[in-house]
């Protein structure tokens, strides 16, 4: 069985990006957190931030416990995530602490100032994670670099509208309903996606994302990833493996 944590900058944002993949790992009996640098607490236009920031990370929480998955939030403030001294720790506390040995992060080119960078952040926790003399909290130093990979990007393309092309996928099919009971706990996002993001049904924005990448796997749902294999990051295929039938490499 293998630790796996799945980090992005929001709560919900896991969720929308790979939640599929993280169910189906879940039945596989692997151990998973996630985890969220911020508690999202600018998601709201009618709760403060207090409220916001408890209310989310309650809805992440209960998402999480779907799959029996462990919630943690980093607690960097919302929209002020940026690659600095202060949130790498909060990152490699959060890697150390779930015991990572498969990390899940936010696409290095996304739509949100703070997705790119808790995309840089994690890329670079994964590193410091191991390395003991980098002090961060409570929790021990890994004993080797996790695998990594990034998730495909809010609506699969870069700031340029390019699109971001996935290296393998994970078929979800059979967990869109977990998927949709996950980013249905984030009951507070309906009415802010609606009026931030001028996305009226925010399930149904998932649903049509989550199919379409599933066609481009001639599946009918799927998330995308790739896998960071940079020296001296881990380059063997673990969670390839992992997803057993449910991995699609072929685009197609
Ligand atoms: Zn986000």
């Amino acid at each position: 069985m293998a630790k796996i944590l799945a980090v992005h900058a929001h709560p919900d944002d896991v969720e929308h990006l790979c939640a599929g993949t993280l169910a189906v790992l879940a039945r596989g009996g692997h151990e998973i957190v996630i985890a969220t640098m911020t508690a999202g607490e600018c998601g709201s236009d009618s709760t403060d931030l207090a409220a916001t920031a408890a209310i989310r990370r309650g809805e992440a929480a209960r998402a999480a416990a779907l799959i029996g998955a462990r919630y943690a939030c980093a607690d960097i403030p919302d929209l002020g995530v940026f690659n600095d001294d202060r949130c790498r720790r909060a990152a490699v506390e959060l890697v150390r602490a779930a015991g990572a040995e498969i990390v899940l992060t936010a696409s290095p080119a996304d739509y949100h100032p703070d997705h790119e960078a808790t995309s840089q952040l994690v890329r670079d926790a994964c590193f410091a994670a191991s390395v003991p003399n980098y002090a961060t909290g409570a929790a021990a130093p890994l004993a080797a670099i996790p695998h990594l990979y990034f998730v495909d990007p809010i609506g699969g393309r870069d700031r340029e509208g390019v699109p971001v092309v996935p290296e393998f996928g994970c078929e979800v099919s059979d967990a869109m309903e977990t998927k949709r009971r996950m980013l249905g706990e984030h009951a507070s996002q309906a009415a802010w996606v609606a009026r931030q993001h001028g996305i009226a049904d925010h399930l149904a924005s998932m649903e049509t994302w989550t199919r379409r990448r599933g066609a481009d796997f001639g599946v009918a749902a799927a998330e995308g990833f790739r896998q960071y294999r940079h020296q001296p990051y881990p380059k063997t295929p673990r969670l390839q493996e992992l997803l057993g039938a449910a991995l699609l490499t072929a685009k197609g």
